[in-house]
Formats: structure tokens, sequence, C-alpha cells
């Protein structure tokens, strides 16, 4: 294989990237000087060597356990149940939740009938049974199908293990107009209001 071929065919293993925007990265590495491919390299070695998984709640992290989980000023009472790292962040940059997270790397989905057997629901099964100071499970899984299988599943698990699970609101966008909104979006918006 060409060298230019053998990278297209690494950046087309990406997520998200098609043949023709490979064959862009390809060329821009093409037309980069030694110094800035060399940093790149060193950039990725230094990733994949530093980053790991918190042996806690696996999120990213350069420790065994990460920043998150070893704040002491975060409540212990509450576990934040999302799909992936960049959900934590996503909650994160919002300032408003003060408590811990478990990430799954992934979700249920019955329709392809994937094996979930990789997730990290048994430690979360683990961890809620065994901290005694956790009150609340929020499952904050995508609003997809398979985000809602998956909330549904970890419902049936942890509901007897864990006094209060919740699941975060869907609604309207803000500056949204109802009208504009898909009949789905709207009818959870509707089942989900509130009192004011
Ligand atoms: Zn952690």
């Amino acid at each position: 294989m060409r060298s230019i071929e053998k990278i297209i065919a690494l950046f087309r293993k990406f997520p998200g990237v098609g043949p023709k925007q490979a064959e862009r990265f390809a060329m821009h590495v093409v037309k980069s000087d030694n110094g800035e491919i060399e940093s790149l390299c060193r950039a990725l070695r230094e990733l994949k060597q530093s980053v790991k998984y918190c042996r806690i709640c696996f999120n990213l992290s350069e420790s065994e356990v990460c920043e998150i989980c070893s704040d002491e000023s975060r409540s212990r009472r509450t576990i934040c149940v999302v799909e992936r790292p960049q959900d934590v962040q996503a909650i994160e940059r919002t300032g408003t939740f003060n408590g811990l997270y478990h990430v799954l790397h992934g979700r249920i989905s019955p329709l392809s009938g994937n094996d979930f057997s990789s997730l990290r629901i048994r430690e979360l099964v683990e961890r809620v049974s065994s901290g005694k100071e956790i009150s609340e499970v929020i499952i904050a899984t995508n609003p997809s199908s398979d985000g809602e299988a998956t909330a549904l599943y970890l419902t049936k698990i942890l509901k007897n293990r864990v006094g209060k699970i919740t699941r975060i609101a869907y609604g309207v966008p803000l500056g949204g107009d109802i009208d504009y909104l898909d009949e789905m979006t709207l009818s959870y918006a509707l089942k989900g209001r509130v009192k004011i």
C-alpha cells in the first residue's frame, strides 16, 4: 500500500471521517513541515500514555482517580450516569451539577442487538450497592431510542439498590418555537412538565 493510501485508511477509522475528509487530512500532512508532524506524533503518543480511565467513574483521567472523584467539595450523594466522557464535559460546562459521574462507555442498542457486556454497568451496580451515602442516581443517557432503552434497563437493575432514580428532562430548546418542534420532542416535553 502506498504511504498516502495507508494514511487515508488510518484517518478513515476516525469517527465521522469520510473518504473525502480523510484525503484532505492526508494532503494536509503532506503539506505540513516536519516539525509540525513531529509534534503531532509526540502529542498522540503522550495522550495514549498519560490518559486512562478513572477506576471509580471511568471518566478520562491522567491519574488513577480522576479530578472529579477526588474533589472533596463535591457531593457523594448523587451519581450522574452518562454514555461518554464528552457528556461529562458538557454537564460540567453548565456548572450546575456538583455530584459525581459514572461513564458507561456506550449504550444498550436492542435493535442492533449489541453486546453490552463491555459497558461499565456491573461497576455501576457495585458502586451503588456499596456506596451507602449515594441517595440518587441521575440517568443522563442520550434522548434516543438506545438511550431510553439503556435508561430503562438501568432503572430495572438499580431500583432496589438506591432510594431515588431520576432521568434528565427532555424539553423545548431555549429560544425555540413550539410549532417547529417534532412530535416526539414536544410529547416528551409535555410528559416531563413541572409545576411552576
Ligand atoms: Zn472519576
